[in-house]
């Protein structure tokens, strides 16, 4: 089962900073749910009258809902076929699923593409021999164990992004090795939020922030020119290590406190380096700023496990991206135009 992952405070962030009231006579609304990626949701809107936040706000929480069942690969719900389900019949031939599926997968496969393979789908079932580890560890410490090479070898041997095969003429998916698994913890969160933050515009709204856990995507602005403010987290303290400016924009971020576990004194955390099958231990944290909330959140993942160079030069390629590493030794190193954000 997944742990709730702690509140991350871009919340406190937002409803702490946020003006009550914005020059035009829009208010600000705010709702919350944890429901959804087993993780906080808070939506923040400014709007003339309560009733339109609600509605909108509404609209966000459903689609939230309707793509946390469909991308969750753990467990499965009455009448809807998932990634749980696709997972099972790994193996099995072609399964039809939502086209909301096919869609993530779609855009993952490109994600892979971009990323030169560091954030890989396809990984699960290597990501699962440490997901279990993980669980284990935090249930009994005194027996958390890692995973053996010879286990994360053998997994590693099943994670060809090719045996994924996506028909959308017939809006079906086959996973062509049983033991290939499909895990979409760095992308499908991101991917959902952008969903939402797509409906809200469809909506004609213009002044909302949504944040599920510290996945963060503005919707216009806060008002008036003024972008929305979101923090990003310092681990090893209270504050912020910087604060950005949105519009239109999604701030992602990838650390290692977020998930892990200790062996030996030793922290593990669940960011895997596709390459040596372990955590990579560069960073601390790595933030991305993109419009798309799905690129970011791949890219936050992919850049974690990059070395610095890499992933410099992979964010200086892709226009309208910027990033912020935070290494491992507390140094904080920006991207080109990071800094047009603060
Ligand atoms: P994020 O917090 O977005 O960086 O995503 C981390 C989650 O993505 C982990 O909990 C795993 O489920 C999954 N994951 C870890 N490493 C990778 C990787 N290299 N490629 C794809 N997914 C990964
Ligand atoms: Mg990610």
């Amino acid at each position: 089962m997944r742990r709730i992952l702690k509140i991350t405070a871009i919340f406190l962030l937002t409803a702490l900073l946020l003006p009550m009231l914005f020059s035009c006579g829009a208010r600000r609304f705010e709702e919350y749910s944890f429901e959804y990626f087993d993780t906080l949701t808070a939506v923040t809107g400014y709007e003339s009258s309560e009733a339109s936040f609600k509605e909108n706000c509404a609209a966000v929480m459903a689609i939230l809902e309707e793509y946390h069942k469909l991308y969750d690969i753990y467990q499965t719900y009455d009448g809807v076929v998932n990634l749980a389900t696709l997972n099972s019949h790994a193996g099995k031939g072609a399964l039809k699923v939502d086209e909301k599926i096919i869609d993530l997968l779609s855009y993952a496969k490109d994600m892979y593409t971009l990323t030169g393979g560091k954030t890989n789908i396809a990984l699960g079932s290597v990501l699962s021999i440490w997901h279990d580890c993980r669980e284990a560890g935090l249930d009994k410490p005194e027996s958390a164990r890692l995973p053996s090479r010879e286990e994360l070898k053998l997994a590693a041997a099943h994670t060809d992004i090719d045996s994924i095969v996506i028909n959308t003429d017939t809006s079906t998916v086959e996973i062509t090795d049983k033991a290939v698994q499909i895990d979409v913890g760095a992308i499908g969160k991101g991917y959902a939020v952008e969903m939402a933050a797509r409906e809200l515009e469809r909506r004609g709204a213009t002044g909302y922030i949504i944040n599920v856990g510290g996945n963060v995507r503005a919707v216009g602005e806060k008002g008036e020119g003024e972008p929305f403010i979101a923090g990003i987290e310092n681990p090893d303290s209270e504050d912020y290590i910087e604060t950005v400016k949105l519009k239109n924009a999604a701030l992602v971020t990838s650390g290692s406190y977020q998930r892990y576990y200790t062996v030996e004194g030793v922290n593990y955390h669940h960011i895997i380096d596709p390459e040596t099958l372990m955590p990579k231990n560069e960073f601390k944290s790595v933030s991305v700023i993109a419009e798309h909330s799905g690129m970011a959140d791949a890219l936050s993942t992919a850049l974690f496990v990059m070395d610095i160079e890499e992933g410099r030069a992979l964010v200086e390629s892709i226009s309208g991206v910027e990033a912020l590493w935070l290494t491992a030794n507390g140094e904080i190193i920006k991207s080109g135009a990071f800094s047009d954000y603060t």
